[in-house]
């Protein structure tokens, strides 16, 4: 064994032994409430597919009927010969659709986070950053070279007092809409306060769990909690409630033009295929009159976190549809999901690094075609094997 092949092997043991060894699971079915792996049919707990979309026979039609017109491939970036007119449409529909001026699309939500920050911030810049941020906006930080300074969760009072130590000329406070892995929701007009009253600081929401799900339109956060004219830069995906494919950012039509052209990661890039931006347009088209869909959403995840904290699970009131259910330590969530495997559910184990040490827990997403009676088998099982692993 060479050097690099004894690193491995050490590697892989070492996270084996502490329960962080990662694998996948195929699926050989579409993100209905039930899929099939490996020949079981299980109940679906783990999917953003919040309303269905990744299955709506409106958005299959478009999608076919893009490849049929448009082939498959895009053929290059956007700005050598990729950009289909449908990305012009997508873009006029999602400027719109956020009532902001211009919209840009990128391959996925994660390229989106990481080509914006580093468009705007570079080493003269101080950015802070909520400890629970996603991993696609800490890389971006990282790699634009500003100045990371992390606040406290949510904590308003730790990012003023930081905000006042640290901060200089050009600032960014940016934080997640609805943070991945909790559900809850930032405190955007606390953070857009300190923003306005400080001066010099830019915002910047990822709302890639809010898109299609909160607010009245399904606009997101920024319209859930009024604050359509405060925050200056959105980032989104299309690929979580809106069922497609791809990242996007909004903002100012200059804003959006300074990162057209300075974001190595939106000019250095094939462009998404015909198929996936058709599917996008129609997706942001249709999601607006989904609202009986996403309160019907909200009101069973609630019901649904209320019956997991009466059983006695440490859960987090997050009012998205995102359950945190709290277990502690890596093998303890790992093996409470492999247990409930075996008797036909399908959560996601979530571990450190995605997590904080001793917070792992299963992270259940609820799906607005979930019925009363998945939801009650759910709750059933992750008594029993809740009761049988001692969680509860
Ligand atoms: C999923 C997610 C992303 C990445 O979006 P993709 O389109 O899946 O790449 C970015 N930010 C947050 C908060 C997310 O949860």
């Amino acid at each position: 064994m060479n050097f690099f092949e004894l690193e491995v092997e050490n590697y892989i043991n070492k996270i084996r032994d502490k329960g962080l060894y990662r694998e996948i699971n195929y699926i050989d079915s579409s993100q209905d409430n039930y899929v099939n792996i490996n020949g079981k049919k299980l109940l679906l707990l783990s999917s953003n597919n919040y309303l269905g979309f990744c299955n709506d026979e409106r958005l299959k039609k478009e999608a076919k009927n893009a490849i049929e017109e448009f082939g498959c491939g895009s053929g290059g970036s956007r700005l050598t010969s990729g950009s289909h007119n449908l990305y012009s449409d997508l873009e006029v529909s999602l400027a719109k659709f956020k009532r902001k001026e211009s919209a840009l699309v990128f391959n996925s939500g994660y390229m989106a986070n990481i080509g914006v920050i580093t468009a705007v911030a570079n080493s003269e810049w101080i950015i802070f950053s909520d400890e629970l941020n996603h991993a696609s906006i800490i890389d971006g930080c990282r790699l634009s070279k500003a100045k990371i300074i992390i606040y406290k969760h949510c904590d308003m009072r730790d990012l003023e007092e930081k905000i006042k130590l640290h901060s200089s000329e050009k600032n960014i406070i940016v934080t997640d809409g609805v943070f991945s892995m909790d559900g809850d929701i930032a405190p955007l007009r606390e953070i857009s306060y300190l923003a306005k009253n400080h001066g010099k600081i830019v915002t910047i929401v990822d709302d890639a769990h809010g898109t299609g799900v909160l607010g009245e339109n399904g606009r997101g956060v920024v319209e859930h909690l009024n604050l359509e004219n405060e925050i200056d830069i959105q980032i989104g995906t299309l690929s979580k409630a809106l069922g497609s494919e791809g990242g996007f950012v909004v903002g100012n039509k200059n804003v959006i033009e300074y990162i057209r052209n300075k974001s190595r990661n939106f000019i250095y890039t094939t462009a998404l295929s015909p198929a996936n931006v058709a599917t996008s347009i129609k997706s942001i088209q249709i999601v607006k009159e989904h609202n009986k869909e996403r309160k019907e959403l909200l009101k069973k995840a609630n019901g649904f976190k209320k019956s997991l904290k009466d059983i006695g699970f440490n859960t987090i009131d997050s009012k998205t549809p995102i359950v945190p259910l709290i277990v502690g330590s890596s093998d303890k969530a790992l093996e409470f999901s492999k247990e409930l495997f075996k008797e036909g559910l399908y959560v996601q184990a979530i571990r450190p690094p995605t997590v904080k040490e001793n917070t792992s827990r299963l992270r259940i997403t609820i799906m607005s075609s979930h019925t009363m009676s998945d939801l009650e088998f759910a709750i059933k099982k992750l008594k029993n094997v809740g009761r049988k692993i001692r969680i509860i």
